[in-house]
């Protein structure tokens, strides 16, 4: 089978592959005779030798060696962007399956890819990863990877992931383990299917294969850094999928009861360290408070898996309102509008802030109308749902067009850079999305121009808030219009 390499887009004029004789148009297949597989792999290799050998594929196909003598800013080389894996499974709660119809065709993508688990914490089932692939991330030391493992009992693990191939997760992750590799795990629960005892086995058997053990047959190999578990999310889009129950209040209160003092339990074992991780949404979900910052692993480990975001807003809170920053929240008035699992608890920050600057700060939850109510998170808010919201509040006091000097959205509901699935192709040939959009593609700007006040993103917590205020009037004091991209929280 002929080689495929990656292809070379451009070659930096002078640098050491202009040089060296390559030119954009040219493939590269071999580096050290290793195959370049994508660019995570030349990086990997380019890395490994000062004198380099390149094989590359010409245009007209005849093929050729090259050598380079490494320089510390790289070769000079740009590569075509690799193309995304598509899963193989199908869960019984995949987010994909439960989308409403309509939106942009790159959220419909089932991504899977175990260069995204690395680069980015994308959490992979690793139904793509074959033996090869695995000795690929040993080899290239990919490591801390990401994986969803959502059950070790092979049988229940069929279930969940719906892939009759996928049940035996953990000789995949032992591979990993021998070969060095570190994994930070998670579960998604779904009530009746990997609760209970499959539950109990899981942390069991995860456990047992912790990182930074000094005795016992994982001593001196890789280990796995966490394992997180987060309740079922499912919107009311669910026709002809399997019927599985929502993670109701009793549920998530009687999990958090059960669970919250074993976390603490196995910290105590691991040095202090938290290992096993309860996503916020247990708590808000149950009308709990979240618990303390010792509850969270302190390098905030699945922070982008929703473990420990509301405790992490909490604590910078506390700072910002000791600090002299908070007075400039002074005389406004500030519609903050987020998801209905977070707006208590932001609401009660917000009326801290009041007390101190003298702030009209109000938090009101958005519902999701595109998703279906049980969808609580602000990350889903689409730009109609916010909108909507916004008008309601307007109507509810009087109908003024300026009834507050700003309206806050959401950052987790925006695209503010380029995602990882639009750094790699999509076989589609789609565009990547814009910056500032919502999932329904309403942008920032729109938004701005139908409610006619300044809307800006909340950011991760209120010193962010109040730059992009600060950020947007001086725009607004201009005169002038809202850039896309303006804001990056
Ligand atoms: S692995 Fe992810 S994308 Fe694939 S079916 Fe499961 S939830 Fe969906």
């Amino acid at each position: 089978m002929a080689k495929k390499g990656v292809l070379i887009i451009s070659v930096e004029p002078d640098s050491l592959a202009w040089e060296a004789g390559l030119r954009a148009g040219d493939t590269l297949l071999e580096i050290n005779g290793e195959p370049v597989l994508d660019q995570l792999s030349y990086q990997f290799l380019i890395s490994q030798r000062d004198e380099t050998e390149l094989h590359v594929r010409r245009p007209d196909q005849t093929e050729a060696t090259v050598r380079v003598v490494n320089g510390g800013d790289g070769i000079g080389v740009d590569l075509a962007q690799d193309q995304v894996k598509i899963c193989k499974q199908n869960c019984i709660f995949c987010f994909v399956l439960q989308m409403p119809k309509g939106f942009r065709k790159s959220l419909y993508l089932k991504d899977e890819d175990i260069r995204l688990s690395f680069l980015y914490g994308h959490f992979s089932t690793l139904s793509s990863s074959d033996d090869a692939e695995l000795d690929r991330i040993v080899r290239e030391r990919l490591s801390p990877i990401h994986v969803s493992v959502h059950a070790t009992d092979p049988a229940v693990r069929v279930r969940v992931v719906g892939n009759p191939r996928e049940g035996d997760i953990l000789r995949k992750i032992d591979r990993l383990l021998e070969g060095g590799v570190d994994i930070h795990t998670q579960a998604v629960v779904v009530p009746g299917v990997n609760d209970g005892e499959v539950w109990a086995r899981t942390v069991r058997e995860l456990w047992a294969r912790r990182a930074f053990q000094t005795e016992g047959p994982w001593a001196g190999k890789g280990g796995v850094l966490s394992l997180s578990c987060v309740p079922v999310g499912l919107t009311s889009h669910r026709a002809g999928l399997p019927e599985i129950p929502d993670v109701d209040p009793a549920f998530a209160a009687a999990w958090a009861k059960r669970w919250v003092p074993e976390v603490r339990r196995l910290a105590k074992e691991n040095a202090g360290e938290p290992w096993l991780l309860l996503a916020d949404e247990w708590f808000t979900r149950a009308g709990l408070d979240v618990p303390g910052r010792a509850f969270y692993s302190q390098s905030w480990a699945q922070l982008e898996n929703g473990v420990g975001l509301v405790r992490k807003f909490l604590e910078h809170t506390r700072r910002f309102l000791r600090g002299p920053r908070v007075h400039g929240f002074r005389g406004r008035r500030i519609l903050a509008l987020t998801g209905s699992s977070f707006a208590p608890v932001l609401n009660r920050s917000l009326a801290q802030v009041n007390r101190v600057a003298g702030s009209e700060l109000r938090a009101v939850a958005a519902a999701n109308n595109a998703f279906g109510s049980s969808v609580t998170v602000a990350g889903l808010l689409c730009g109609r749902d916010l909108a909507y919201a916004a008008h309601a509040d307007r109507q509810a006091h009087g109908g003024d067009p300026r009834w507050v000097d700003a309206v806050v959205v959401p950052s987790a509901a925006l695209r503010v850079r380029t995602g990882p699935t639009d750094q790699y192709a999509l076989d589609d040939g789609s565009e990547p999305t814009p910056a500032n959009q919502f999932l329904d593609d309403m942008t920032l700007a729109d938004l701005e121009r139908e409610l006619g006040v300044p809307v800006i993103p909340s950011g991760a917590h209120l010193g962010q808030m109040l730059d992009h205020l600060a950020h947007s009037e001086r725009f607004h004091l201009q005169g002038m219009n809202l850039p896309q991209g303006a804001y990056n929280p």
